[in-house]
């Protein structure tokens, strides 16, 4: 099969032909429709993050394809289901394995970056991993590792509702772009907050017509002042020690900051006087469980406009070009690889 493969760190992965991976007992092997970028596969690409990275790598997490055959303990019914895979790999038998929380396991692999992923013709994944989805869009390849994100913190851990209002940091990017489709689909009142007034204008050209606060010395102002002063009951920040402060100034009393990256940095001071006095709390995220990717799924179905935006297709054949593309884009919209008919 052909495949887009980072042969060692610091160069553009390079498209070759390599041997069909044969799905063990338990798992199916996955006919891929579509692939999402995502930045981590630019950590792949670059290396010196810190992970314990094996090359030869096929990158890619987000995927969707088509069941073509499965290992000999899977039911044979799932040939032909169009699915969604679960970005993640755990061990299945640890405390938070049980309880459905396999993102916490400290076994935890993600697809195209611990293991080989989507940008080939063919991958092989566990069974346990798929979640079907209809046959109506490829652009549910620009789902799980956004969506999934952002559908834990806002509400597995943040519990957010129709009626409350959050406060989105980055709106416009992936993350933060992914959040405020699933606040709007479940009729809670967001606040996009984004870095300059293009991205502004790229959510309005997205359809999005509600709140949107330019980043500037007064946010937090700006923020309270369309909840009447009030604060809001959610952040989801993720960016970090710039922002963590002015995250929990924006929160109503009794509020929750969902928090979930550091892309300015780990390190700030913080006036614990306003955590404890405005009772907040604190939820750290990272990526989600599959019972988020099924619910967000779910949601997905019944609410197409909720959907990623995607800037982008390319063939497997220009993927090094889509990575570099994806690099320098500066908003939410996905960059996806679509695969022609294969043998
Ligand atoms: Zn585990």
């Amino acid at each position: 099969m052909k495949a887009a493969i980072q042969v060692e760190h610091d160069v553009p992965v390079a498209v070759s032909f390599v041997d069909t991976p044969v799905p063990g007992p338990t798992d199916v092997l996955v006919r891929v429709l579509a692939c999402g970028l995502n930045h981590l596969d630019l950590w792949l690409r670059q290396g010196g993050t810190g992970d314990t990275l094996s090359l030869p790598r096929i990158p890619g997490t987000d995927v969707l394809g088509v069941v073509e055959s499965v290992g000999t303990d899977v039911d044979g019914a799932l040939i032909g289901r169009r699915v969604l895979l679960y970005p993640g790999q755990s061990c299945g038998q640890c405390e938070h394995c049980v309880f459905g929380h396999e993102s916490a396991c400290r076994g935890f692999k993600i697809l195209g970056y611990h293991v080989d992923g989507g940008y080939a013709e063919r991958v092989v994944v566990p069974e346990n991993l798929l979640v079907p989805v209809p046959d109506n869009s490829l652009n549910w390849a620009a789902v799980p590792v956004a969506y999934i994100t952002a559908w834990n913190a806002l509400v597995a851990k943040g519990g957010l509702r129709a009626g409350q209002s959050i406060a989105i940091w980055g709106a416009a990017g992936g993350l933060g772009y992914a959040a405020l489709r699933i606040a709007l689909a479940l009729g809670a009142d967001p606040v996009a907050i984004v870095g300059n007034t293009d991205k502004k204008v790229w959510l309005r050209s997205n359809g999005f017509e509600g709140h949107v606060v330019v980043r500037g010395k007064n946010v937090v102002q700006e923020v309270r002042a369309h909840t009447g002063k009030r604060g809001v009951d959610l952040v989801l920040d993720h960016v970090g020690a710039h922002t963590f402060n002015s995250s929990a100034r924006m929160l109503a009393t009794g509020g929750h900051l969902a928090f979930c990256g550091v892309t300015s940095g780990h390190l700030t001071e913080v006036d614990l006087r306003r955590i404890f006095g405005r009772q907040l709390s604190i939820a750290g995220t990272w990526m989600g469980n599959y019972a988020d990717l099924t619910a967000v799924v779910e949601l997905l179905d019944g609410c197409p406009e909720a959907m990623p935006a995607v800037t982008a297709y390319f063939d497997l054949d220009e993927a090094a070009a889509a990575q570099d593309e994806m690099s320098c884009s500066e908003t939410a919209g996905k960059f996806m690889l679509v695969f022609k008919q294969q043998s």
